[in-house]
């Protein structure tokens, strides 16, 4: 647990979320301002910054964060496919710095790309 990450805060139910799936290694939980109908964050349950800070110790949440992806989705309400973005750093405009994917879908395709109202 990092002291003042919102997202481990989420983790270990000191900030309230809207849980959809937990494991030992993961932890998923709806966008509090959804871009699309279906918007998951999945997150790794140790504080890991971005994918800028990982190692090899990470792999197992790394892999667990994709894998679990699709199932999420599916259950969601997106069954023909999703998008999955990760954020990391200033360039690639993260703004929680607690790693986390973003698992986009819904009924109609997502777009080329998803941008943030500047
Ligand atoms: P980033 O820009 O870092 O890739 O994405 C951060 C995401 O976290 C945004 O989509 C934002 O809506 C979401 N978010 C920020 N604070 C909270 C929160 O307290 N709860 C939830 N569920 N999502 C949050
Ligand atoms: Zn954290």
């Amino acid at each position: 647990m990092s002291h003042n990450c919102l997202f481990c805060k989420i983790v270990a139910g000191d900030i309230p979320s809207k849980k959809i799936y937990e494991d030992e290694l993961v932890y998923a939980f709806h966008d509090i301002n959804p871009q699309r109908p279906v918007h998951i964050l999945v997150i790794p349950k140790h504080h890991l910054t971005s994918l800028q800070h990982a190692s090899a110790a990470d792999e197992p949440a790394l892999g667990r964060m994709l894998a679990v992806a699709h199932k999420l989705a599916v259950e969601a309400g997106s069954p023909g496919g999703f998008r999955v973005i990760i954020n990391n750093g200033e360039i690639g405009c993260q703004e929680v710095p607690h790693l986390h994917a973003h698992v986009v879908g819904g009924d109609q395709p997502v777009g080329p790309m998803l941008k943030r109202q500047a």
